[in-house]
């Protein structure tokens, strides 16, 4: 109960929902079935796009339990449905169009969101699916290259029926998106595919650089897999050779392993970013349990944590005493108690289960944390929210000067890693390791100053490590976001002290150069976005506690907003800075 309390207070000074309160979940995705009529070899329904994987449970989530789980009330407040499954195409359920039906008469403008590989149904079927949509919702299409590839990921459909089924969505008024795998088979095909994609009026195309090649139980990235198809010859896919469509985090991978010489370490001390508690929402299976996320689904019933030689395998921390950690914990609060088919949803995310789930994120491996909210929603390895750098809320962050003022804030709001001096870390000293680390992150916040300013020692810090990682940053071809925290004060004397002259300088030499790596963008010479952050005084604990404190200063909140807004424009436009001023002396 403690850290409940604790997450809510902490949700009422940033106003946001960091928990599995019924009430603050707005999105639930659902697996409607575990049938599928595809087999992609590297799905956990089957074994390497062979036999089916014999202890996934074959099931639907009947139309009458969603429904009666499903209340209009709660239809009305909720963001969106999601339809995407572990082992299953929602496409497959025979009563998809009615459940369709169900949401939609409940709630109008209710976002229906569905992934599908689009291979199965006639264009009928698919036009009256646009029609129950009727523009509140979207489909992703997984087709992963054209006529003479797609079915070597996507084994049983059929590229030319994807499409038409596809063509005939979009045609009735849906919106759609084309989801596509970059291996090396089909790695020549990515330009003539985005042709396609606007002819047919796909809105976009998304080629994601998938992570799945991973071992899990070596943690080494295999450049091959082998295909053993049911009723055909076996094969190998491969990884792309092209590095902008390789997974980022497997690119990193061999600096966190010489970071972590024993991964173990890596595992119990990263931070957790919770995907699920991040975007407010959790997933319900075919079978009617309510879990946080598809990761939990796979620990009950992937092959690999059954038979430890099914691809990819699983690693060693999955397990405690030769049990899988996560199905211990789900049988800890019985399975029974967590089904929509026992129980109703406002029940189930009252049991223990979820205060015990965030409860486990601080702490060690050995005491309880959880294994794969380490491995899976740690801060540096980060292959599956990689694939698709479009999902704003599963960036990782990282700021200098993370123990207090600004930098604590943010580090809060944004859940983010850093370091400051607290941990022995200096930005006078210590860039390269800074840098180092802030390849791993999608967002770099430049916060900390070397100050105090009337200190001799005062050098430029901030400026020569925005030039660092700068430079890393280029080097590696890497995309992203820099913020430099620079100041108002840079623009006039602040005291009369020409000590002080330092910090103003300082400042100001940081505003120069933010701006000049905000050009490169600009020009082209980078793909990653720099934004300099100019705020008057703060109001932190930090301001608050001397003695020229007003009473008045910029909320962090805000900045932390500002920060949001920067990263969501366009993927073309850069802001080069925002400057927040106070009123000093406002009443
Ligand atoms: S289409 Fe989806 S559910 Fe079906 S085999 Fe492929 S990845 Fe698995
Ligand atoms: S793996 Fe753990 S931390 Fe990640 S989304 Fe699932 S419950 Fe949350």
């Amino acid at each position: 109960m403690a850290v409940q309390t604790a997450i809510r207070r902490f949700n009422k000074r940033f106003r946001r929902t960091v928990s599995f309160d019924y009430n603050d979940i707005d999105e639930y995705q659902l697996e409607i079935t575990t049938y599928c009529n595809a087999a992609c070899p590297q799905c956990p329904r089957n074994l390497s796009g062979g036999n089916l994987n014999p202890y996934m449970p074959l099931v639907r989530l009947s139309r009458e339990a969603i429904d009666t789980a499903f209340l209009p009330e709660l239809c009305t407040r909720l963001r969106q449905i999601f339809f995407c499954g572990s082992y299953g195409d929602p496409i497959m359920h025979p009563d998809f169009l009615d459940i369709l039906r169900d949401f939609r008469k409940k709630s109008p403008e209710l976002w229906l969101y569905i992934h599908t590989n689009g291979g199965v149904h006639n264009t009928d079927w698919w036009e009256e699916l646009a029609h129950i949509i009727n523009g509140y919702g979207k489909i992703d299409f997984g087709i992963d290259g054209l006529e003479d590839t797609n079915h070597l990921y996507r084994q049983g459909v059929n590229f030319g029926q994807a499409i038409d089924n596809a063509q005939a969505f979009i045609r009735a008024g849906g919106k759609a998106q084309w989801n596509f795998i970059v291996f090396k088979h089909n790695e020549h095909q990515l330009r003539t595919a985005s042709i396609l994609s606007k002819i047919i009026g796909f809105e976009n195309i998304l080629f994601r650089g998938t992570g799945r090649f991973l071992n899990h139980e070596t943690l080494e990235e295999q450049d091959t897999w082998k295909v053993t198809p049911r009723k055909a010859d076996p094969y190998e896919i491969e990884v792309t050779s092209i590095d902008e469509y390789r997974n980022s985090s497997m690119k990193r991978l061999n600096d966190l392993k010489a970071e972590y010489p024993d991964m173990k370490d890596y595992f119990d001390s990263t931070p957790i970013k919770c995907d699920a508690c991040m975007g407010n929402k959790v997933t319900i299976t075919a079978e009617g349990l309510v879990l946080p996320c598809n990761f939990f689904e796979h620990n009950l019933y992937d092959a690999r944590f059954k038979d430890r030689n099914t691809m990819p395998g699983a690693n060693d921390l999955h397990f405690i005493n030769n049990k899988n950690q996560v199905e211990k914990f789900i049988n800890t609060y019985g399975k029974d108690n967590l089904n929509i088919n026992k129980y109703d949803l406002q029940t189930i995310l009252d049991n223990n289960f979820w205060n015990d789930l965030i409860g486990s994120w601080n702490k060690k491996l050995d005491a309880g944390r959880l294994f794969e909210c380490a491995f899976t929603c740690g801060q540096k390895l980060t292959k599956v929210w990689d694939q698709n750098k479009t999902v704003k809320n599963t960036y990782r962050y990282y700021i200098t000067g993370n123990k207090r003022g600004l930098g604590l804030s943010l580090s809060e709001y944004f859940f983010a890693d850093g370091r400051s001096r607290v941990d022995g870390f200096d930005i006078t000293s210590d860039v390269e390791a800074i840098v180092d680390q802030s390849v791993h992150y999608d967002v770099f916040i430049n916060n900390a100053f070397d100050g105090p300013p009337d200190e001799a020692h005062a050098n430029y810090a901030q400026v020569n490590l925005l030039m660092a990682v700068y430079k890393r940053w280029k080097e590696l071809n890497k995309t992203g976001w820099i913020f430099n925290i620079g100041s108002v004060g840079e623009q006039s004397i602040v005291a009369p002290d020409p000590a002080f002259e330092t910090y103003r300088v300082a400042k100001a030499a940081l505003s120069h150069a933010s701006k000049q790596c905000t050009a490169g963008f600009r020009q082209g010479l980078v793909p990653f976005k720099t934004t300099l952050i100019t705020p008057d005084r703060l109001d932190t604990p930090l301001s608050r506690s001397r003695d020229s404190w007003t009473g008045n200063g910029i909320d962090c909140e805000d900045i932390a907003k500002f920060i949001e807004y920067t990263i969501n424009v366009n993927s073309n436009t850069v802001i080069d800075e925002i400057v927040l001023y106070v009123n000093l002396t406002h009443d």
